[in-house]
């Protein structure tokens, strides 16, 4: 007996259409009209949109940052991402300065093994190469276990950040295997430099912190890390959380050269700004520290209008929740100290429909395209994720048009005691969420099990 998923309109990248969909234990079997039903049990989706599960490729689930934990664990922050409607996560291993790739696959691994709620792939963040560069060739053994994406950082000097030549060796090797490099794009020492400026000044309340990252400082590492991948031998190059106009057109330049060069935004860079959310009084801005920060309200339009001209290919979170109470407050009297991050795995698919789809700034396609189908295919899962297809995993989020829901942190599941969104009303919101022909979030409530959720050997970029 399968699960027949009768009567909704089915969408992917390239169009929509009336169809059934037929479940089998964790694939899909068949997506057709009128599809026979005998012997199935019948889910009445009529009036509803029938999506590939959304992909979130960029989350930081119990990560250590500043002294501290973000925190959602892999349980927690997966419940989330499915209440949501998202059913696949990619998360980032962090290589410890001195120690090598393998020992962090291992500790994310562990992290990660029996809380799972959804599928997960790992990203390598490479902080070191080793001695004499040795350390290079784990990025083909990490290719051979399934992380076949590398992050490197352009800001943080002297705990993430890796120097030019350093990038430049990643990606002649990641260009030889086919592999991708994402980057953190902001010029960390020159950035360091303003914010000790600030400081030395007085100026240590949280607005300073987005105040201290102007958006020039992320549009010169995009545009010089495009061309150390240019003299690595055109690696492929995918920019995390593309913030503003600047940033942006440093990617659109390099692939109207025709490189292989792409970028994502964050569901924040396109509804928050410094003009609209941060200025409050006390130490309430802290709330909205992240990196790169909120940026001016003028970057928001820009950003919707690359993402529908394919200038950007991806919407992610860069979830990296932190708790206001008692983790963000580490930070009072210092800006630098409070822990960079927030929350919002949850709220992705709302937001980018509402104001993307509703508001007319993006087709419905348009936006199966930049939450599912564009990360399945960049990031090596397509076409197990990302599509609606015979053969593909049963990653079915079944969306209802017309649900209404005002995002508050007093009913979220993200471990946070605040929501960057607090207030916000969207119409649009998941209904039923499959991970792999397993109902796993029923209208908002998590119904799935804990741990269930599996690792994703992925394949090559594209392929
Ligand atoms: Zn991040």
């Amino acid at each position: 007996m399968g699960i027949l998923i009768q009567g909704g309109k089915v969408v992917s990248a390239a169009g929509s259409f009336q169809a059934d969909v037929l479940v089998e234990g964790e694939k899909i079997r068949a997506v057709g009209a009128a599809l026979d039903a005998s012997g199935h049990k019948v889910v009445d989706a009529s009036g509803m949109l029938v999506l590939p599960g959304g992909i979130d490729v960029h989350t930081h689930l119990d990560m250590p940052f500043g002294g501290t934990v973000s925190a959602d664990d892999y349980e927690w922050g997966t419940r989330a991402a499915a209440i949501g409607g998202t059913t696949t996560v990619i998360d980032f291993a962090l290589q410890s300065m001195g120690h090598p790739m393998a020992e962090a696959f291992a500790t994310w691994r562990a992290k990660s093994e029996g809380k799972a709620c959804i599928d997960y792939g790992l990203h390598m963040a490479v902080t070191d190469l080793g001695p004499n560069d040795a350390w290079l060739d784990e990025v083909d053994q990490m290719v051979a276990q399934g992380i076949t994406s590398f992050k490197i950082f352009m800001a943080y000097p002297n705990v993430l950040m890796v120097d030019d030549r350093t990038i430049y060796k990643l990606m002649e090797r990641t260009a030889k295997l086919g592999a991708l490099v994402c980057v953190h794009a902001e010029n960390g020492t020159v950035i360091d430099a303003i914010v000790k400026e600030a400081l030395e000044a007085g100026n240590t309340g949280p607005l300073y912190h987005a105040l201290t990252r102007p958006t020039v400082a992320e549009a010169e590492a995009v545009h010089r890390v495009v061309a150390i991948s240019e003299l690595a031998g055109r690696a492929s190059t995918y920019i995390v959380h593309v913030s503003c106009e600047q940033a942006m057109r440093e990617v659109e330049a390099a692939r109207k050269r025709g490189l292989p060069v792409m970028g994502e935004t964050c569901t924040q860079y396109l509804v928050l700004s410094i003009d609209d959310d941060m200025g409050k009084p006390g130490f309430e801005d802290a709330k909205y520290v992240f990196t790169p920060p909120l940026r001016q309200k003028q970057n928001q339009q820009p950003l919707w209008e690359a993402l529908r001209a394919d200038v950007l290919q991806v919407v992610s979170t860069d979830h990296c929740p932190f708790r206001f109470s008692d983790q963000k407050t580490l930070g009072r009297g210092n800006f630098t100290k409070i822990p960079n991050g927030g929350p919002g795995i949850e709220n992705r698919m709302q937001l980018v429909y509402h104001h993307g789809v509703n508001a007319g700034r993006i087709s419905l396609e348009r936006f199966v395209e930049i939450t599912a189908e564009a990360p399945a295919k960049i990031f090596g899962m397509y076409p197990q994720k990302g599509v609606l297809a015979a053969g593909s995993d049963a990653d079915i989020l079944v969306w209802d048009p017309k649900a209404k829901y005002t995002i508050t942190a007093a009913t979220q599941s993200m471990h946070t005691d605040y929501s960057i969104f607090e207030g916000f009303e969207v119409e649009g919101n998941a209904s039923h969420v499959y991970s792999r022909g397993e109902l796993v979030a029923d209208r908002g409530r998590f119904v799935g099990r804990v741990g269930r959720g599996q690792y994703l050997h992925r394949g090559l970029p594209g392929a």
